[in-house]
């Protein structure tokens, strides 16, 4: 049975990219519904085809998802590309910190871009790359305004479903417009959809790259509350800490007050940057806090 990836649906009508059969108009089969299942942008399928002149199909089987997002509702998301300003607005780093621990948590592979590097100094952009470079995190650097980075852009995107988010005016729309207009382009239609959609509630649609990435045509979250982390946990989801972590003097070290903790010798060192070190006290006191606050309710 041929295999798909849902593109978008539209009033119980699921369009699916599939390699032999292009784009299939398919419904779902009524057992989803049944299930509480319902097809999503980034869903693998496996369909039958039901009219071959018109290209129409059946959904016949959601396979297992690797992942799922509520907003926007996508599945199997591989990549977490945030996308964070250098100037104007500046670099909200606490919300780029709770996305990318987020991404950790769902296992969506993040990635930290830096745009506006038109209006940048080398001093801003080296004061960033300091900051996570012991992170291990793929960063990379764009000018959506002058298009510098974006043959980096389309290679981190290849054959990954990849969804941007970041705070407002960053230049998520800007830059997802220009990924669209480049597959507009190439296949010579002329079409607003992307655009208008843009600012109205409806639901996420994927388009696809010329390299096989696919992209999901509205931006993600751009602030949330940390959630689904815990407390004990939080330590996970910051890899420069990994080769620290079980070597402090107290086991269930929290890295805060306690004496001899390797983490905190490794701040004091340069080895784990001191602001990432500070959110990360931050996150920490935070979800105590709720986590005290449920204890004695
Ligand atoms: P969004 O809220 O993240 O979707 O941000 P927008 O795409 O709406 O961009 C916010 C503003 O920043 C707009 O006026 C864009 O023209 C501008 N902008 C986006 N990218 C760049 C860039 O690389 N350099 C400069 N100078 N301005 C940019
Ligand atoms: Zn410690």
């Amino acid at each position: 049975m041929p295999l798909g990836v849902v593109m978008k649906g539209i009033g119980g009508f699921y369009y699916i990219k599939s390699p032999s059969y292009g784009i299939v108009e398919c419904k779902a089969r009524g057992i989803f519904r049944k299930d509480d299942i319902i097809p999503l942008p980034g869903d693998k399928v496996s369909f039958s085809i039901v009219d071959t002149d018109k290209n129409t199909g059946l959904i016949e089987e959601i396979l297992p998802r690797t992942s799922e997002l509520v907003r926007p509702a996508v599945a199997n998301v591989t990549q977490l590309v945030v996308v964070v300003a250098i100037k104007s607005p500046q670099p909200d780093f606490l919300l780029l910190d709770k996305m990318l621990i987020t991404a950790s948590i769902k296992d969506i592979k993040p990635v930290i871009l830096i745009n506006k590097i038109d209006k940048s100094t080398e001093e801003d952009v080296e004061k960033v790359k300091k900051a996570y470079e012991n992170t291990g995190y793929k960063m990379f650097f764009l000018s959506a305004k002058t298009h510098e980075g974006f043959d980096e852009l389309m290679d981190i995107l290849k054959d990954k479903i990849t969804v941007f988010a970041g705070q407002s005016g960053v230049g998520k729309s800007t830059i997802l417009n220009r990924l669209a207009g480049s597959v507009l382009m190439e296949t010579g239609e002329v079409s607003d959809k992307i655009e208008r959609g843009r600012h109205t509630t409806r639901h996420a649609e994927l388009f696809d790259l010329p390299n096989g990435g696919l992209v999901v045509d509205t931006p993600g979250f751009s602030s949330f509350e940390l959630a689904g982390v815990e407390l004990n946990d939080l330590e996970l989801h910051y890899p420069e800490f990994e080769n620290h972590l079980g070597r402090c003097r107290f086991n269930g070290c929290s890295h805060i007050n306690e004496p001899d903790c390797v983490v905190k010798e490794a701040v004091v060192n340069g080895d784990i940057d001191n602001e990432r070190y500070e959110r990360f006290v931050h996150f920490y006191c935070m979800l105590k806090k709720q986590k005290d606050q449920r204890y004695r309710k």
